[in-house]
């Protein structure tokens, strides 16, 4: 009787915890589909009778080159995302299925949009991805340099992986770390160059496949920056040094590949040549002005045809402007590329939505695609003006290397603010009409909100929120707590802009590392109505996904 009782409540336990079991998987269902919803997708096409028959050659053979960044980057973000990845392929239940497709989105198993919490497993990102041993602390890596200070070039090289053997930090060449898909990827660009008629883009293709193998990628920044009179926009490489959150000293593996939209990319060469007025025009003191970033910097408006790794993880880039090598910007400026159809495809499926719910009715008819598609092109050319190469105490250095772990950040926050600051001076110039100035105002702070969804962490989404702070303080934007909204005070935004343009650039110009950490530790947060409006914004989708035209056909 006994034993018959004790097995009924074992039945009745089994069957209790088996029913938790089944809970906590469907809500583990949903918190996924809930994630995975956040990202509208969308298909990214392109106009194949804007090539030749050769050119399309070239395109396939960059399109499988990508495909290998993929791979290289997937490994950059985390030591176990094979691993993981293999796992989630083996299994077909709905929860591993939406667990991979959530992780194919944001290239291992943390979430992006969420200052990377893991969605499999408990375990966190490393802060320094996996460019550093998880377990090395910063005071570890400086004090390896101080003590063998010949050594400081390869270990903070934006090309080396830092590792540990026989438990003494030693810096690795990507080269030698990634030589097999390197290897793959410079034979495949040499393929691709030999189908390219236009020279200077086989010029590009071969020193970037040479690059791969030697590590130095010097003179193919020079040559891409070169390139000229061609269709197919590509870049190729290790750029961004985001994904690097201890020293923002590594670049992650990407790609993009693109066609030239001809017609836009003329209208915005005239831009082009306002950039020694623009400089001049800065609210920064006249001895930190620098006009020797190079003159030439060519604005190109492409339509997106493929992109791969460190771009494509997450949120998707508007616009990118390269390369980041000082020497490079120095002797050639930079080069910027729009991406006409991914902003096309943003501004329609998230733009206009998240106005709706963050700005008063009135201010609706100043969100407009052209102004959007303005600021993102200023972003993008002030990204080239302003502090690079510094002095500081009579010693010569980079705004990037003294402001380390906070200079990403303060570097969105600048492109951001010049990027009304200078829209303003076009206005003025007469390039713009005089239209366009609420519109400036408007659209930036709806676009505010769409980036600061992705995380205050990230170096987008913090440089925003410092922006949208300080202009409340200062009376420049107004929260109504009744309605949830936000509105702009005509009247009190440009001085408190200019305010801020030049806080940050002084910051810049004297390499002011404890003063970028103190403005991002004010500025830089999720205050109460940032709080309160991304609450309400959760239910929007917070970016699209692409798939990809190209990858359809190919596959
Ligand atoms: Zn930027």
């Amino acid at each position: 009787m006994k034993n018959l009782f004790i097995l009924a409540l074992s039945i009745l336990i089994l069957s209790c915890s088996e029913k938790q079991n089944q809970t906590s998987e469907e809500s583990q269902v949903e918190k996924l589909k809930q994630k995975i919803a956040k990202f509208v997708p969308v298909e990214i096409t392109y106009d194949e009778n804007l090539l030749s028959d050769r050119e399309k050659v070239v395109l396939e053979k960059l399109y499988q080159a990508s495909k290998l960044i993929d791979t290289i980057f997937l490994d950059q973000v985390y030591s176990k995302n094979y691993e993981i990845k293999n796992e989630l392929m083996k299994k077909t239940d709905e929860a591993s299925k939406l667990q991979l497709e959530l992780f194919n989105i944001m290239f291992g198993p943390f979430d992006r949009l969420e200052d990377d919490e893991p969605f499999i497993g408990t375990e966190k990102k490393p802060i320094g991805a996996n460019f550093y041993p998880e377990d090395m602390t910063k005071e570890e890596f400086e004090n390896r340099i101080k003590q063998n200070p010949k050594d400081e070039k390869l270990f903070t090289s934006e090309f080396t992986v830092i590792r540990k053997q026989n438990g003494k930090l030693v810096a690795i060449p990507y080269s030698e770390y990634y030589k097999e898909p390197l290897t793959k990827i410079s034979n495949l660009l040499k393929e691709a160059a030999e189908y390219a008629d236009n020279p200077s883009l086989k010029k590009y293709l071969l020193s970037r496949a040479e690059a791969f193998l030697s590590n130095d990628y010097y003179q193919s920044d020079m040559d891409w920056m070169d390139l000229k009179d061609h269709s197919i926009e590509v870049v190729i490489g290790p750029y961004e040094v985001y994904e690097d959150g201890l020293f923002n000293y590594k670049a992650s593996f990407e790609s993009f590949v693109t066609i030239k939209d001809p017609v836009e990319s003329k209208k915005l060469e005239v831009f082009a040549k306002y950039l020694n007025d623009i400089e001049k025009n800065l609210p920064l003191d006249d001895k930190h002005k620098n006009y020797k970033r190079g003159s030439e910097s060519p604005i190109v408006v492409a339509n997106e045809v493929f992109t791969a790794g460190d771009t494509k993880a997450g949120v998707q880039t508007l616009a990118f402007n390269l390369p980041n090598d000082e020497r490079v910007r120095q002797a050639k400026g930079s080069k910027k590329v729009m991406l006409k159809n991914v902003h096309e495809a943003k501004f329609e499926k998230l733009l206009k939505p998240i106005s709706e719910l963050v700005l008063e009715p009135e201010l609706l008819k100043y969100v407009t695609f052209d102004a959007f598609f303005n600021h993102t092109l200023m972003h993008e050319m002030s990204h080239g003006v302003g502090p690079g190469f510094i002095k500081v105490n009579g010693r010569d250095t980079e705004v990037k290397k003294e402001l380390k772990e906070t200079y990403s950040t303060i570097e969105e926050c600048k492109a951001d603010i010049l990027g009304m600051y200078n829209n303003i001076f076009m206005i003025e110039k007469g390039v713009y009409p005089k239209e366009m100035e609420k519109q400036v105002w408007v659209t930036f702070l709806a676009g505010a909100f769409r980036s600061m969804r992705f995380g205050i962490g990230e170096a987008h989404g913090g440089g925003n929120a410092i922006i949208y702070n300080y202009l409340l303080e200062k009376g420049a934007y107004i929260y109504n707590d009744k309605d949830q909204k936000v509105s702009v005070n005509f009247e009190k935004i440009y001085p408190a802009l200019k305010e801020l343009c030049n806080l940050i650039l002084t910051i810049q110009a004297e390499g002011n590392y404890q003063g970028a950490k103190d403005l991002i530790a004010k500025y830089a947060v999720s205050s109460p109505s940032i709080e309160t409006l991304r609450k309400k914004l959760e239910s929007l989708p917070v970016d699209i996904k692409p798939v990809f035209e190209i990858e359809q056909k190919l596959k």
